[in-house]
């Protein structure tokens, strides 16, 4: 089989960047499934739907969404930024505690395991979606570490920032998404823990490939 490298963690736990670095490093194919699930929050907040509207599942299921050289799209329009706002985050996680998107999404997450490897990074890629991966990381952080990454995006971005909701919306989202009685995130007994809080990416990139023998 195609081999599967699965990062699963919190949010802002430096996943993202982590999981990319490694599958460029690698020739790998990635996926970012987080992005998925924001594409479905920013449609569903767009129609003006609530996160318990049955129309957010065929949302999911239809998803005009592509992805290509760092730019998302959906319908054709660039949302790269849209989909990080601190609403599309909260709303993400919303409709990502329905079993029914997450079925939805199961298929083209599939999809993008192809030779000669693949990424993947979320919550559920080691426990759900690619359950027979053969690396599994679970990558964590503090709270106050993973707040004040998510700050210096969003200010990179010239987005809004305010580290104190940034830590609060964080906690709520980690309690949802931890609790939540479909796909919660966990370290699975068969995943390596990597704590990152003081590390660089660059020590967190060796960490993953000295794990896969790379
Ligand atoms: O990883 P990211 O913060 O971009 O994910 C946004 C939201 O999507 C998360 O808060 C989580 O609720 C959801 N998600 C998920 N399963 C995944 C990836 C993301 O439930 N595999």
């Amino acid at each position: 089989p195609v081999p599967v490298i699965a990062i699963d963690g919190p949010s802002a736990s430096g996943k993202g960047t982590v999981a990319a670095r490694v599958a460029e490093a690698l020739g790998f194919h990635y996926l970012d499934s987080g992005s998925l699930y924001r594409l479905v929050a920013l449609a569903a907040l767009k129609a003006g739907l609530a996160e318990s509207d049955p129309r957010v599942v065929d949302i999911a299921r239809h998803l005009p969404a592509a992805f290509e050289a760092g730019v998302v799209r959906l319908s054709g329009e660039d949302v790269t930024d849209a989909i990080r706002s601190e609403a599309c985050s909260v709303m993400a996680s919303k409709v990502a505690a329905r079993s029914e998107v997450r079925d939805a999404l199961l298929d083209r997450q599939r999809a993008y395991r192809r030779p000669p490897g693949l990424v993947a990074e979320g919550r559920d890629m080691g426990s759900v979606v690619f359950p027979d991966a053969g690396t599994k990381v679970f990558l964590t952080a503090s709270v106050e570490a993973r707040a004040e990454r998510r700050y210096k995006q969003l200010m990179e971005k010239g987005l809004p920032a305010n580290i104190d909701s940034l830590s609060q919306d964080l906690r709520e989202r980690d309690e949802r998404d931890a609790s939540r009685p479909v796909a919660p995130l966990k370290k699975l007994p068969d995943a390596t823990e990597l704590e990152t809080s003081e590390m660089t990416v660059d020590q967190a990139v060796s960490f993953v490939l000295d794990l896969v023998g790379a």
